[in-house]
């Protein structure tokens, strides 16, 4: 997700002249740090953000993404508490703010900041827009494809599956606990954000969850970045097929659209999509989907 508080209040008005406020992303109900067990020594960290996995070993310390500076310092806390070990590894799954706003408070604590090699210049990019490069605390250790390292009894491995969400989203596997961080490739039942100048690609993002799979079993538990209300921000493959069947019916219904030579207003006025009941969407965060899907459908992308 990228949004920051300027736009998230703009949606929220939005939202509330529409009578959706139950539906709107609110982070601030998820204000107090906790720390989840999953399995093996790998677990998640929830506040406010992105969902926050960690590695916590005898050998090793790992963080896959940072939150933002103040929801870090808690989870660092709470690591603390855990290890006295230095992190071994800060893995950013993407540029977004609430997946590397924390960076700057782990790297002190950290050996290195691992991402794709698109995220340093994305997330510079996106500092200057908004004018918080100051804030910025960039990774220093870059991968194209995939990137893999021992952790103790544990192996950490990265990979890139092409654009999605932005131009460089990695999935994180912790392999022997077969627990993988998806970063914003997943949001639970909710409309996603798809940055599209952040080199975002819906089709290539429904075309690379299959991949995923198919690069894990059927025992991989999956981490979330975000979920609709009421929803969990871990799963199984299931889920992730949900969503890959979601941009499948973002894409028909704007493909039919064109073909029936309707306008993009008119394409992208509906609030709910055929068949996605459980997704929780508003006119708002499903017509920002639908609109996206025009310009990349009508680009011939
Ligand atoms: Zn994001």
């Amino acid at each position: 997700m990228a949004w920051d508080r300027r736009e998230f209040l703009h949606v929220t008005s939005l939202a509330l002249a529409g009578g959706a406020l139950g539906r709107v992303p609110l982070w601030a109900q998820d204000a107090s740090p906790r720390f989840e067990d999953l399995r093996r020594n790998v677990g998640a960290f929830h506040m406010r953000g992105g969902t926050i996995g960690w590695l916590v070993s005898d050998d090793a310390l790992i963080v896959v993404d940072s939150q933002f500076p103040d929801t870090a310092e808690a989870c660092l806390n709470g690591l603390k508490m855990r290890s006295s070990r230095m992190i071994d590894a800060v893995v950013n799954t993407h540029h977004h703010g609430d997946h590397t706003g924390g960076n700057k408070v782990f790297r002190p604590a950290a050996r290195q900041i691992v991402a794709h090699t698109n995220v340093p210049g994305l997330q510079q990019r996106a500092a200057n827009q908004r004018g918080n490069e100051a804030d910025q605390e960039y990774p220093d250790t870059t991968f194209d494809e995939t990137w893999r390292m021992d952790a103790g009894d544990e192996v950490v491995s990265a990979k890139h599956y092409g654009p999605g969400h932005t131009g460089g989203d990695i999935a994180v596997t912790f392999e022997r606990a077969n627990v993988v961080h998806m970063g914003d490739l997943m949001f639970n039942r909710r409309d996603p954000f798809v940055d599209r100048p952040g080199g975002a690609r819906i089709r290539g993002w429904m075309e690379l969850l299959p991949q995923v799979i198919d690069d894990h079993d059927s025992d991989t538990l999956y981490i979330y970045g975000h979920a609709g209300e009421g929803f969990d921000v871990k799963g199984g493959a299931e889920d992730l097929l949900l969503q890959r069947d979601y941009f499948a019916a973002v894409v028909e219904h704007v493909s039919r659209g064109l073909e029936a030579g309707r306008s993009q207003e008119e394409i992208a006025a509906i609030d709910r999509l055929p068949g996605m009941t459980e997704h929780a969407s508003t006119a708002q965060s499903l017509g920002h989907v639908l609109n996206v899907a025009h310009e990349e459908l009508s680009a011939g992308q």
